[in-house]
């Protein structure tokens, strides 16, 4: 089997056709054919010469495959992608009117083990091909043209899936380019956006290789102690340090950092937490999002109450801080972001971590 043309960034692209002394222009049929005009057949388009044709043959254009599709009263859709080897990834669609924001998955399961996630009890299983990312886009794209037509535009993408985006910083970012592309989908960089949970090697190597797309930073607490118990990798990579990684990615577009904070009953949603968020974050450039924690069976975590929630965001207003909470979609379907599941291996009395393996 050749190599995957999903795999490949355009710059990688145009140096195989130069390598095979094939005219500039083949880098950008092809982008176009398979990106722009949505086509799966092989390119066949009049100004394709023989010799473009053939290149395009060697090449594999497999893509994940839907398995199943959950679809919630409030149009949020959950997929369930099979892979190659058989294992199994989940890409949200979440409605927006008339418009979807899709959630990507960046790992098979995740290796950061966070006490309040799904996936962190699964452990890394391994981390996704930039050709299977780019398939969870593709494949979600067309089904909502098949199912949806009409109703069918993805404006944004956010990497909130399974996994820690950064420790898969290649696929990632090679992804990224792909859906970036002016050849492809063309998608803004400001419509894209890379959550982290605060992995500092990944956050060193973004200011240099990274397309120019929004960083979501996983606060979840301003205290250490807490964000130890609900990050383990904050013992390793610590939240002052992190920010300070942060804070170094070139903002030329002056853009905000969105810090999500995902608010847990009785354990970080009293008044002295949103006063030491509001602190930690008054003069930087941040929006925060407020996520009442999703819980699943033995997660021992509670969601918080309406009205601390409310109070929680006041307290942040107070600081000027753009604070937004976020409404749960698809709850019936646990399709919330982060909080996708293919098989949970923490049972109640595990849930949370004891021993910490800092990737
Ligand atoms: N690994 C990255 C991105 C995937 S998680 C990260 O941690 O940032 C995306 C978001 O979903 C994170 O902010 C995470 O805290 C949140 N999340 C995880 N489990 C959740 C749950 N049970 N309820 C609500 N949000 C959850
Ligand atoms: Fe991994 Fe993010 Fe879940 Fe933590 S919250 S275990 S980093 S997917």
């Amino acid at each position: 089997m050749g190599d995957s043309f999903y795999q490949l960034t355009f710059l990688d692209l145009q140096k195989k056709c130069e390598s095979r002394g094939l005219p500039p222009a083949t880098a950008r049929h092809m982008y176009n054919w398979y990106y722009k005009k949505h086509q799966r057949t092989l390119c066949d388009i009049h100004n394709f010469s023989e010799a473009a044709k053939n290149f395009t043959q060697t090449l594999n254009f497999d893509l994940p495959q839907i398995d199943q599709v959950h679809e919630s009263a409030d149009k949020t859709v959950k997929f369930l992608f099979r892979l190659h080897d058989g294992l199994k990834i989940e890409t949200v669609l979440i409605p927006f009117q008339k418009k979807y924001t899709v959630c990507l998955s960046s790992q098979v399961g995740c290796a950061m083990n966070c006490s309040f996630c799904y996936t962190g009890t699964q452990g890394l299983k391994r981390h996704l091909t930039t050709q299977e990312i780019v398939g969870q886009f593709l494949e979600s794209q067309k089904w909502l043209t098949t199912h949806r037509p009409g109703d069918d535009r993805i404006l944004n993408i956010v990497y909130m899936g399974q996994g820690e985006p950064l420790h898969n910083f290649d696929a990632v970012r090679d992804s990224a380019s792909i859906f970036m592309s002016q050849y492809g989908l063309s998608l803004a960089g400001h419509k894209i956006t890379v959550s982290t949970s605060g992995y500092i090697p990944g956050l060193e190597r973004w200011k240099a290789e990274m397309p120019d797309v929004n960083i979501a930073l996983s606060l979840h607490s301003p205290f250490t102690e807490k964000r130890n118990e609900l990050i383990p990798i904050n013992r390793k990579y610590p939240l002052a340090d992190v920010i300070e990684w942060v804070e170094a990615i070139p903002q030329e577009k002056k853009r905000f950092v969105t810090y999500e904070y995902l608010v847990l009953k009785e354990f970080n949603d009293s008044p002295t937490d949103a006063h030491a968020t509001g602190e930690l974050l008054k003069n930087k450039k941040a929006l925060i999002n407020l996520i009442p924690f999703n819980p699943f069976p033995g997660s021992g975590y509670r969601r918080p109450d309406e009205s601390v929630l409310l109070s929680f965001k006041k307290i942040l207003d107070d600081y000027k801080i753009p604070t937004m909470i976020r409404v749960t979609k698809g709850d019936k379907i646990l399709a919330a972001c982060g909080q996708l599941n293919t098989g949970s291996k923490r049972d109640a009395q595990n849930a949370k971590p004891a021993n910490i393996s800092v990737p």
